[in-house]
């Protein structure tokens, strides 16, 4: 099997190749049953796209409107060496035979899953038995999962961390069709060049055709294709003929995978301290929103588990500055906004959100946007401020149970609870109003926001007032701080 021939992928109308996506007039769906697997395949099709077409930025915008032919495909197809896209090559590399190697179950390649044997590790959402067999098209995007979106701690001491960091939040636009989207999260060769500040000579064969070496992979040196799939680990597995339904895409197989192989790189990204402070420096990643603060680039990540992305979500579009650091939306963001295309797209934030070497959460949120992604931002983040504001009102009308002499433990956990749940409540409010963002302008968005998510805050409010009705000091509390949701907004 070829990742760049042959048809791997798994849609809900039965597996088809990527040439089949891109250029055909069906609009397909992928069908994997984990969003983390979805996710992760979605950031697989558009780098694997970009090996093929390797645009520049006016020949992307092509492809965008216009559509990729059959001819084109194939035309790009022959310049590329597609031996590394090969099922026995890809993101393979081949350790040393001294090296210590680490099998492990293939289930350990979607996280959220336990796999490791320290102290604080956890897994949260599925059964380790729920991912016994996966198909010999599936081990691909797993693969590509662990190195890329993965966080290392969740193998204890054999894991590595790859270019990305932890645990980093991944963002990718989502247009209308399927080959719209792999589209639009292609990455125009020219114009990442100048934005990554990569050096002329920087190496661009692919790490499992010649693997990094060093204590540590300088950024400027990493070319844009060997980026795109750097590795973290050597990895084998073994495929043994079985006739098997696959735990990933549900599809019957004649072939297995149960388990794989690994022993981890010994240099360091500039994603990690090591490499950070060994002066690796920090590849931007095209789907990797950052955070620039002093000491150096960070990917952005989720570290709570009560965490919501609509809270970020302008930093993700737009950018924040504040005094100690400022986040930066993903290139493919500002890619796509500098090609200026008008069309409905939505910004896909996904990734886990980890907590040392567990997985606590998972994002996977839709924001409609602005037809055209680089006017009318204003709308985003006005209802966004919207947001925050009825939080922060939320948060003072709580803060009179502080002043009650009770223990500040005890007030402090009814508060905290309630805030979560208005940040949860809170993620599907804005999602909802933001589906107006074209048809809508900003001040009307905002006046939306300010009611539903007022409504909200009431309602929960209301709820704790009801809880404690009979504890008089607390009651008496609530009922002073009641009055800040109740100010004129
Ligand atoms: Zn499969």
């Amino acid at each position: 099997m070829n990742l760049l021939n042959d048809p791997f992928i798994s849609t809900t109308q039965g597996k088809v190749s990527l040439k089949e996506i891109l250029t055909s007039s069906q609009d397909y769906q992928l069908q994997y049953y984990f969003d983390e697997t979805q996710l992760a395949m979605l950031q697989l099709l558009a780098s694997l796209t970009t090996v093929v077409l390797k645009p520049t930025i006016v020949e992307l915008k092509q492809y965008i409107t216009q559509g990729v032919s059959a001819e084109q495909y194939d035309d790009c197809l022959a310049k590329v060496d597609t031996k590394w896209f090969e099922d026995d090559s890809f993101m393979q590399s081949k350790a040393l035979s001294q090296s210590k190697v680490f099998s492990a179950p293939v289930c350990n390649l979607i996280s959220g899953i336990e796999s490791s044997g320290t102290v604080n590790a956890s897994g949260l959402f599925s059964e380790m038995k729920q991912v016994e067999n996966v198909c010999s098209d599936c081990i691909h995007v797993l693969n590509y999962n662990l190195h890329m979106n993965i966080k290392g701690d969740c193998f204890g001491s054999s894991g590595a961390t790859g270019i990305r960091g932890g645990g980093a939040i991944t963002t990718l636009i989502a247009a209308r069709t399927l080959k719209s989207t792999i589209l639009a999260n292609t990455v125009a060769v020219d114009n990442f060049h100048k934005f990554a500040s990569l050096s002329s000579d920087a190496e661009q064969s692919l790490m499992w055709e010649i693997p990094p070496h060093g204590d540590y992979f300088a950024a400027q040196e990493i070319g844009l294709e060997r980026g795109l799939f750097a590795l973290a680990y050597h990895i084998s597995f073994q495929m043994d003929d079985k006739k098997i339904s696959c735990d990933v895409c549900g599809r019957l197989s004649t072939k297995t995978v149960t388990a794989f192989q690994r022993t981890k790189y010994t240099g360091s990204y500039g994603s990690t301290k090591k490499g950070r402070d060994a002066g690796a420096g920090f590849w931007l990643h095209p789907y990797t929103p950052r955070n620039i603060k002093e000491d150096g680039t960070y990917a952005v990540c989720a570290r709570d588990q009560h965490w919501q992305s609509w809270q970020e979500l302008t930093s993700y579009v737009i950018g924040k500055e504040t005094n100690k650091s400022s986040v930066k939306p993903a290139y493919i963001v500002n890619q796509y906004q500098e090609m200026d295309i008008t069309d409905l797209t939505s910004l896909l934030i996904g990734g886990n959100i980890a907590s040392q070497a567990s997985i606590v959460g998972r994002v996977y949120d839709l924001y409609s946007m602005p037809a055209t992604l680089s006017k009318n931002l204003i709308r985003i983040t006005k209802v966004v401020e919207a947001g925050l504001e009825q939080k922060e009102k939320l948060s003072i009308a709580f803060n009179k149970l502080f002043g009650i002499g009770y223990d500040k433990n005890f007030v402090g956990g009814i508060k905290e609870q309630a805030m979560q749940r208005f940040v949860a409540n809170a993620q599907q409010i804005i999602q909802q109003i933001l589906l107006d963002v074209d048809r809508k302008e900003a001040a009307q968005l905002r006046r939306d926001a300010v009611v539903s998510l007022n409504k909200e805050a009431k309602q929960i409010f209301a709820a704790v007032q009801l809880k404690y009705q009979h504890d008089l000091p607390l009651f008496k509390a609530l009922i002073k701080g009641e009055f800040v949701l109740h100010k004129q907004h």
